[in-house]
């Protein structure tokens, strides 16, 4: 006889755990399956969390090294110790896990240790046991894209997850993908002293940034020293001698060429994971990209199957995750749960940061929406200017007859942070007028933002 639940979520990655934390505060009896030895997924094992704790530990570095000097700060011999950097990061990534389990146990979720199996639509295996639920969450995340002729190992050429735990600094460190995963981790490498070069297939980076934003990041971090090959492709890995030689080739074909790096980092994108979940033998249907399909309730299209996270369509991040993880255990119990995906915001946390949501440029000229621009410059705002952080610029699209925010795209310091109230602009439908209109401290980084508002209007106080 099986285990009964109102609940089970493959995955306890952010958008599992929170489903099965939210379902469980609404009263159902909830599992959570997860063949990972801790908690928290991806995002906090081996993406988020310790790939920002490893860019904060680099930054310190580098901002000890270049920045502290023009503060009237003059520091010694400045050096850093890469295991206890590892070891750092090793922490912060089991207090968030153990804080996972914490909450299972606060909230009562049962934590089913390890791979689940659908054996039925209502039942699953894990291990000889067998679990049955009212309802079946799919939360199993992504995993790397594999580059064909480019084997990983893990040592020398590695996915983001060795490229946090690299034992020393490689002297060449070639990044294969100028996606924000790639960026920011060539970023950590480069700070303690590595050369970088990245090797893109498109004639940018971040392509789903703002155009405008990509020109500018890429200007900024060929000032740091990265080095960039667009619209490049690599076609072959070599791993006879002692360095990785690499073929590349420019992307539409043609003289292929040589370039040896001691490490190299596959981040050319992530996929939808699950494999051995058996999707087949219960018939759930996927997209050409493997996704799981879903309708705009989470649905499969096997009843009381459903799926969230990285696994569907849609931006692969820790929040659309936990959003969809809300919003479908509320559905589950009779709310109205929902996601609004023109307001989900993406970071790129390298320094500057660059933080976007709601569309893009691009995207207003292509669906043919007329728009007004506003933009300012962190170098006319005093706070940036005290920080000694002045690149970078905050750019707000609204609708030309409406005023309607549509898009905000900011390239400069704690522009992550900085969003949060333009996420929030367009999650309560504001103009660009309501966020000029509002009153922001000073002396701080957001009255870029304000002033950005203003500038949609032409009526920017400080340039
Ligand atoms: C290096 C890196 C940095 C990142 N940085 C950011 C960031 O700064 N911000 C951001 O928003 N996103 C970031 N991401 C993306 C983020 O990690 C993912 O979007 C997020 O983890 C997706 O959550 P999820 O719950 O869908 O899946 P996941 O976090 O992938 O979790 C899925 C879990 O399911 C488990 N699982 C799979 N199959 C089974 C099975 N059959 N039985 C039991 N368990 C199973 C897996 O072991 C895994 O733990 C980063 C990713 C990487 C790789």
């Amino acid at each position: 006889m099986s285990d009964q639940f109102d609940l089970i979520v493959i995955g306890a990655g952010p958008g599992g755990y929170v489903c099965a934390i939210r379902a469980a505060q609404l009263g159902m009896k909830v599992a959570c399956v997860e063949k990972r030895a801790t908690l928290g997924g991806t995002c906090l094992n081996v993406g988020c969390i310790p790939s920002k704790a490893l860019l904060q530990s680099s930054e310190n570095y580098h901002a000890v090294r270049h920045d502290f000097a023009a503060h009237g700060v003059i520091a010694g011999d400045v050096r850093f110790d890469l295991p206890k950097m590892m070891g750092h990061k090793d922490e912060v990534v089991t207090a968030n896990t153990r804080g996972v389990e914490f909450l299972f146990k606060k909230n009562k979720v049962t934590w089913l240790k390890g791979e689940a199996r659908f054996k039925t639509a209502d039942t699953i295996t894990v291990g000889t046991e067998s679990y049955t639920a009212r309802s079946i969450v799919i939360a199993t995340g992504s995993e790397s894209v594999p580059l064909p002729g480019v084997a990983i190992d893990e040592t020398r050429i590695v996915t983001s997850t060795g490229a946090i735990a690299l034992t020393q600094v490689p002297h060449h460190l070639v990044v294969i993908g100028g996606g924000y995963i790639g960026l920011e981790l060539g970023s950590v490498w480069r700070r303690l002293g590595a050369e970088v070069t990245v090797v893109e297939f498109l004639d940018r980076l971040v392509p789903t940034m703002d155009g405008e934003i990509a020109t500018a990041f890429q200007k900024i971090l060929t000032k740091s020293g990265m080095k960039f090959r667009l619209g490049t492709k690599v076609t072959k890995a070599d791993t006879a001698g002692e360095g990785v030689v690499l073929t590349l080739e420019p992307a539409a074909g043609g003289t292929p060429e040589t370039l040896t790096a001691d490490v190299v980092l596959v981040a050319i994108g992530r996929r939808a994971h699950t494999e051995n979940l058996g999707l087949d033998a219960i018939g759930v249907t996927t997209d050409a990209r493997g996704r799981v399909v879903t309708d705009a309730h989470f649905a499969t299209n096997v009843k009381g199957i459903y799926a969230i996270g990285d696994v569907i369509a849609g931006p692969m991040l820790a929040h659309k995750a936990e959003e969809e993880g809300v919003a479908l255990a509320e559905i589950l119990a009779g709310q109205a749960g929902h996601v609004n995906y023109g307001a989900i915001p993406g970071v790129v946390y390298t320094w500057p940061e660059i933080a976007s949501v709601g569309q893009t440029e691009e995207e207003l000229k292509a669906a043919g929406i007329a728009y007004k621009v506003g933009k300012f410059p962190f170098m006319a705002n005093g706070r940036a200017r005290a920080m000694g952080d002045t690149d970078g610029f905050v750019k707000l699209l609204s609708d030309k007859a409406t005023d309607r925010l549509l898009g905000a795209h900011i390239i400069g310091p704690d522009a992550g942070t900085i969003i949060a109230e333009l996420v929030m602009a367009i999650e309560f439908g504001a103009s660009a007028e309501d966020v000029a209109r509002t009153s922001h401290a000073h002396p701080t980084l957001n009255e870029a933002v304000k002033e950005a508002a203003l500038a949609v209007d032409g009526r920017a106080l400080h340039i």
